[in-house]
């Protein structure tokens, strides 16, 4: 990562075509702010959930076409926060999949989306999200239905979770076959996997089987280092999902049992987070926006903070928002040079400097297009 004085660029089709320092070959737009950089990757989001107090009954209030507006005025709420690519992980009746081709079409004012189909056991986390399964044949069929879809990820729930009912964080909700067998048909069929996990059996079996990224990883120990280290997958941290939550003020309002089991759980995640940065694990950074008490829009930015509070150095906080990001995602987006997405943040400071300043925008470039930010910090 460099810092660059006098740069221009041109932009065709929604990529960048054309980058240099000084005098323009032609007349350009000047961009607002003074400060660029590539515009951050989400990498783990629910569009069609708004962050409510309880995300199953707020699912089971949702019609198709509430559900559409929904996604649409998430998108929007994550670019007016600078976020430019996002990876949804589950959404009712794969409605985010649906709707990922149009709302990455440039001219919209939406994220660039790259879409799970979800799969869970009967009555496991997430199960008002996801399709469900039984039994590696079970898993793998339900792989080859999420790539009719058109989805490019499939998520999996290697452990139970806070949000769902009766669901237990730490105890495993597929075993190592159904983890294998899903795992296998899915990259077969070229669909990246993403094993959501708390438990350290869970992150444990998902690293084992190869999949490609492990969302949460709560309660990752020491023992693990080693075997995430030696993987290919990468630990997408959703810390600021939990802070939220638990900071919450009207926090009481959720069910007695997600609280319960999110107060239990937010110093272990913290552990696990700062245990993961110590050893310098592959990561990428993911909000889990639209789950409880978690709205779209500045996650980002928040999670910055955390990261930095759990000892990572600025420039690896800012690698992570967009190119490592955009690497787990296998997307053109997160580096600012020809031939990737025209993504990018415009900052009125130098958030090399200070963090905070990635709150500072006047405008975000989204597929080539400007989208004038009236320099809004969060909420
Ligand atoms: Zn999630």
């Amino acid at each position: 990562m460099t810092a660059v004085d006098d740069v221009w660029m041109t932009f065709d089709h929604g990529r960048i075509t054309a980058i240099g320092t000084g005098t323009a070959p032609v007349e350009l737009p000047e961009a607002p702010g003074g400060f660029l950089m590539p515009g951050m990757v989400d990498c783990h989001v629910h569009l069609a959930m708004s962050g409510g107090a309880d995300m199953q009954l707020e699912v089971a209030g949702l019609d198709a076409a509430a559900a559409e507006r929904a996604v649409m005025r998430h998108a929007e709420a994550q670019v007016r926060s600078g976020v430019t690519t996002v990876r949804d992980l589950g959404s009712p009746q794969d409605i985010a999949v649906a709707m990922s081709a149009d709302l990455s079409r440039t001219g919209r004012c939406a994220p660039t989306v790259v879409a799970a189909g979800a799969i869970t056991c009967p009555g496991g986390h997430g199960h008002f999200l996801a399709r469900h399964a039984e039994g590696p044949d079970g898993y793998a069929k339900a792989v080859e239905a999420v790539a009719e879809t058109g989805a490019r990820i499939v998520k999996l729930f290697a452990t139970g979770g806070v949000v769902t009912h009766g669901t237990v964080p730490g105890a495993l909700q597929m075993n190592p076959v159904e983890l294998d067998a899903a795992t296998r048909a899915a990259h077969l069929l070229g669909m990246r996997v993403a094993a959501h996990a708390h438990g350290r059996d869970g992150i444990r079996n998902a690293v084992g089987v190869g999949v490609d990224s492990v969302e949460h990883f709560s309660h990752l120990g020491p023992d693990d280092i080693m075997a995430v280290k030696e993987s290919m997958t990468w630990l997408v941290t959703t810390i600021v999902a939990t802070e939220r939550f638990v900071a919450a003020e009207n926090r009481e309002l959720a069910t007695a049992d997600a609280l319960a089991k999110i107060l239990e759980h937010a110093p272990l995640e913290r552990t696990a987070l700062r245990r993961a940065v110590d050893a310098g694990c592959r990561m990428a950074v993911g909000t889990d926006a639209g789950t409880t008490f978690n709205p779209h829009g500045w996650g980002m930015q928040e999670q910055a903070q955390h990261l930095r509070k759990a000892g990572m150095a600025t420039h690896d906080v800012l690698r992570l928002l967009t190119v490592e990001g955009a690497n787990l995602l296998d997307e053109p987006a997160g580096v600012l040079e020809v031939g990737r997405r025209a993504d990018i943040l415009c900052l009125t400071a130098d958030p090399t400097q200070d963090l905070a300043k990635l709150s500072d925008m006047a405008g975000v470039v989204i597929r080539g297009h400007l989208v004038r930010t009236a320099r809004t910090s969060p909420p």
